[in-house]
Order: C-alpha cells, then structure tokens, then sequence
C-alpha cells in the first residue's frame, strides 16, 4: 500500500481536456473554437505592441527582481482601481478601495472567496445558470456552498431575466452573489442598463454581497462603457468585490495578471480590509511575481502606451463584432434556415450558438470544430480563413 493508492484520479478540466483533444486531431481543416482565447486573423494569438515596447524598455534598463510587496506593485495597484472605479471618481479620491495584485483573474476571485469565507462562514454563494465552469468550483473549494441563479433561458435563447430577479429575491442576507460585469461568459448574454438597476435594487433591499467578475472589460462596447457598471453599483452605495483579469485584454494568459478591489466604507475600513487579503495572499503564495504586473503597470502609466493598448484592445473588439456578423451571414449563405441574428446580440468573446450536444460531438468528430458540449463557441477564435469551413460545417450538422 502505497501512501497515494486510494488517491481517484480527478475528472479532466473540461476544456483543457477539449484542447487536448483538439491537439490530437489529425484533420488539416480543424478549428479550435472551444478554449476562452483571443486569436487574430491570422489565428495567432497576439503579442501586442503595446506590451512589447514596454518590453523593450525593460530590457533596456534591466533591473533586479526582488520580491514584491504582497499585495503588488503599488502602480499597478493604482491602475487597477482607475480602471475599474474611474480615476477621478469618489471611492478613488478617498481611498476606500483595497486593491491587491492577483494570478490573474482566477487569483483575484480565490483571494476575495477566502477572505469572504472569513469574514461570513455560513453564508452562500450563488452563481449564475450557467457561468463560467471554474466559479462553482472555485467557491466550493474555498468551502461555501454553491447554489445558482437562473440566468440563461435555452427554449428561447435568450435570458431569464423574471428567474434570476426571483432567485436573487428569495436568497438570504448576506448571499455573496457572483456577477458578469460585461461578457457573460460562456451565453454572450448580458443584462441591459436598466436591468442592472432592478438587481442592483434586490441586492441592496435583501443585503446580498455582490462580488462582480470582470474578466473581459474592453471587450463588449468600450473599456469606460464596460466599466460603467462599476458606477452603478458604487452609486447605490453598496460595498462590493470586483476582481479584474488582464489576460484577454493585454493577451498576458500566461503571465497571471489580474486584481482584487475592495469597495469599503472608508479609507480606514479599506487599510483594515487590505491587512487581512495581505494575510490570505501571505499564506497562500507570499507575494504576487514581478513580470506581467510590471508590464500592465508600465503601459497603463504612459500616455503614448495607453493609447497603443486601448486602440489594440478596440481591433480585438471590432474583430469579434465582425466575426459575429460574419457568422450570422455565412451560416445563412450555408444554408441554415434558422434565425441566427442572436449572434450579433450576443456580446464579449463567446457565443451560446443554441446547439445541442449531439450537434457539437458531431462537429469535432466529423469536421474537427471544436466547441463545447453546451454549444459554446469562441468567437475570437474565428477568422476570415476558417469562418466558411465553420459555416458550413455546422450547416450539415
Ligand atoms: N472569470 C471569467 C468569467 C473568465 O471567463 C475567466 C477566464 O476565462 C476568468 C475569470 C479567469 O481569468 P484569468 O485567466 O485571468 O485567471
């Protein structure tokens, strides 16, 4: 008996398995549209300019890597809660934000679920139906239960939104309620302006925790518009978590660069808060590492390179836009009797595209188009050399 041989072997991440999967398959015309990644047309991923002249400036100056402080650079730290709050607005001029550098959007979820956990032990979480695959288990490993609010509607594609303002309303004080800010991933769906305020009003008249995820901010209409949601949420002066991931939008994946904002009472509330995610980030990993926060902090603190990012950040975005378009006419030109003009309603990188999972196995298995069993696909993976071959692959199916 060895130490480890009642160890079961864990089920496969869902869509790494998909890409392993996809990487084995030996059919020439195959396309990956299952994995969360912005690719261009050329279906590269990008380096952007941006990053890569705050690079060269790096190398010119080489410096040492000493630890960081653990809750980050304190320029990122900065940048972070401009982007998110607005540079000029109330919670920033006060300093009622505590802000830390996160692994990526991931890492900024985990560290505020662990200080949430806490902070209310007993209380629940609810995500929405669906959400993206890795909340319920994030938040159940950090050991609260995990319940879900209706969200999308698959009879008529589109969302539930009656459901999920009911399932807010019935849930118990203190319920740290999981948001979309923009993107829904994986629907594509998001709620209007104007929907934002009746959840906003449940979540302050039942005293629920909103815990905003914002992982795509640029990628729906605008780096401000998506962030607009923010706003609304500061105004009706509900305290609140935001985490902010960068991997879409400086195509930084592999270097973990993403944040946790704090929205607090008042500064001193948020110096309290900042010691205790100080505490979780100290035990968990030390301090975050050097790299992409530098790169983040860097461009987003130079005029010339912030200017560079938000017009690379608005290709990506008018890409998607065009491609969903694209879609929606090529699907017609294939032959598809169907409407599929929700496509274009649909926002951010991925498109709930309606398909059953009999429809998706055959896609892979029969012409090598990768999506997920829940007829999820990637929008940002689709190009002007693949679009055809996916139009009319998923016209014979
Ligand atoms: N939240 C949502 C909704 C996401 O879609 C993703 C990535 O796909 C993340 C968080 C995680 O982002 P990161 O890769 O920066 O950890």
């Amino acid at each position: 008996m060895s130490l480890f041989s009642a160890v079961e072997m864990a089920p496969r991440d869902p869509i790494l398995g998909l890409n392993e999967q996809f990487n084995a398959d030996t059919n020439p015309a195959k396309v990956n549209l299952g994995v969360g990644v912005y690719f261009d047309d050329n279906g590269k991923l990008p380096l952007l300019q941006c990053v890569q002249a705050f690079e060269k400036t790096m190398m010119d100056k080489p410096t040492a890597r000493g630890y960081l402080p653990i809750d980050g650079i304190a320029a990122y730290d900065a940048a972070v809660k401009s982007l998110v709050f607005g540079t000029d607005s109330e919670p920033v001029k006060s300093g009622r934000v505590a802000t830390i550098q996160a692994l990526g959007g991931t890492g900024g979820l985990k560290i505020g679920a662990d200080f949430l956990k806490k902070l209310n032990p007993t209380a629940k979480v609810l995500i929405s139906d669906p959400s993206w695959e890795n909340h319920r288990a994030l938040f159940t490993n950090a050991g609260f239960t995990v319940e879900s609010y209706r969200y999308y509607d698959a009879s008529t594609r589109g969302l539930n939104f009656a459901g999920m303002l009911a399932d807010l309303n019935a849930a118990a004080a203190g319920t740290v309620v999981v948001l979309h800010a923009c993107c829904h991933n994986p629907t594509g769906y998001d709620i209007t302006a104007a929907q934002w305020d009746e959840v906003i009003a449940v979540v302050k008249a039942k005293g629920l925790t909103p815990f905003l995820d914002m992982a795509y901010q640029g990628f729906g209409y605008g780096i401000l518009e998506d962030g607009a949601v923010i706003g609304k949420f500061v105004d009706a002066g509900l305290d609140f978590f935001v985490s902010t991931s960068f991997s879409k939008s400086f195509s930084l994946y592999g270097e973990r660069v993403g944040a946790l904002s704090v929205l607090c009472a008042n500064k001193e509330e948020a110096s309290r808060v900042l010691s205790q995610l100080k505490i979780v980030i100290r035990t968990n990993y030390s301090n975050p590492p050097t790299h992409g926060g530098a790169i983040v902090a860097g461009v987003l603190g130079n005029p010339e390179l912030r200017a560079l990012w938000e017009a690379e950040l608005g290709e990506m975005r008018v890409r998607i836009k065009a491609m969903r378009q694209k879609l929606v006419d090529g699907l017609k030109a294939a032959g598809v009797k169907q409407d599929m003009s929700f496509i274009t309603q649909q926002i951010g990188m991925f498109s709930y595209s309606g398909l059953s999972k009999d429809q998706m196995v055959r896609l892979r298995s029969e012409f090598g188009v990768y999506g997920t069993d829940t007829g999820r696909m990637c929008v940002a993976a689709l190009n002007s050399k693949n679009i055809d071959y996916v139009c009319a692959s998923i016209a014979k199916v």
